[in-house]
């Protein structure tokens, strides 16, 4: 009799959960089960995450997420691409929206309170977008009376609102894209992000944005797991090791980001906690 109850709160538990997403307690055994994965990326960053005209999705963090799906055992044709924004990363993972998070997002102590995270699989610094004839504009020391663009959510915006809020007026857009167009339309000065978020920008606005080159933070990208996934982190962390050292990484930044002109680093060494 008792154990009909607890089967019973089981079905209740998984359909409440929509459809059982929520019943597996790591991404290794959902994958292991289910042989599909919900991916969550940045759809609108050009050489990291982008979804091309014909729907499907492009970049090196698309490239990132196949290769570990794939040592979970989750064939590329079984991966669902989720566009997530930079607000709504912690809260998909703590949902069961996105079974992981691809989409450059760094791993800082605010976001392990509410996610885990495997990696670095890559390390950006902030930057400055300006248009390309800009000229004053030099650093983070000249934002003096700028209007900025970056993103809510985002650790760039962060960083604005507590080391320059007194020099500069930020504006917080949901996507890095939008903050382009302020930037083209000549309503905004600068956008602000990651050094490589911003080369593919410049890339595709050629002759008419520039990266002003001088990056002041270090963000480290991590893959977003749910928290406490300890079995999740440490298959993804090996899977990440596995496309260091069979090249695999290197092929693929140079396949993706590499056409930006971006300086590519070397592989970052993990930092497993
Ligand atoms: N890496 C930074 C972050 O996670 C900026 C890029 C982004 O917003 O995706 O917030």
């Amino acid at each position: 009799m008792k154990s009909r109850y607890a089967l019973f709160a089981v079905l209740v538990l998984a359909t409440a959960c929509g459809g059982g997403q929520e019943t597996y307690a790591s991404i290794v055994d959902k994958a292991k089960n289910d042989k599909k994965l919900v991916i969550g990326v940045k759809a609108d960053q050009p050489g990291l995450g982008l979804r091309t005209p014909d729907g499907a999705f492009a970049g090196f963090d698309i490239e990132v997420a196949r290769y570990v799906a794939k040592e979970l055992g989750v064939e590329p044709a079984n991966i669902t691409f989720k566009e997530t924004v930079s607000a709504n990363r912690e809260a998909f993972l703590e949902q069961g929206q996105v079974d992981m998070v691809v989409a450059t997002y760094s791993i800082t102590d605010a976001r392990k309170q509410k996610v885990s995270f495997a990696g670095p699989y890559f390390v950006a610094g902030q930057d400055l977008l300006v248009r390309a004839d800009e000229s004053a504009l030099t650093g983070p020391e000249a934002l003096n009376g700028k209007k900025l663009c970056s993103v809510a959510g985002s650790t760039p915006a962060q960083k604005v609102k507590s080391e320059y809020a007194k020099e500069v007026q930020l504006q917080e857009e949901r996507t890095y894209s939008a903050c382009v167009d302020r930037v083209l339309g000549g309503q905004l000065d600068a956008l602000t992000t990651d050094n490589v978020i911003l080369a593919g920008y410049a890339a595709q606005h050629a002759g008419k944005l520039k990266v002003v080159g001088k990056p002041f933070s270090t963000e480290k990208y991590g893959i977003g797991l749910r928290k406490d996934d300890t079995a999740g982190r440490k298959a993804v962390n090996d899977a990440l090791q596995k496309m260091f050292s069979d090249g695999s990484w290197t092929k693929a930044l140079q396949a993706s980001v590499g056409a930006s002109g971006f300086a590519l680093p070397q592989a970052p060494q993990l930092e497993r906690y």
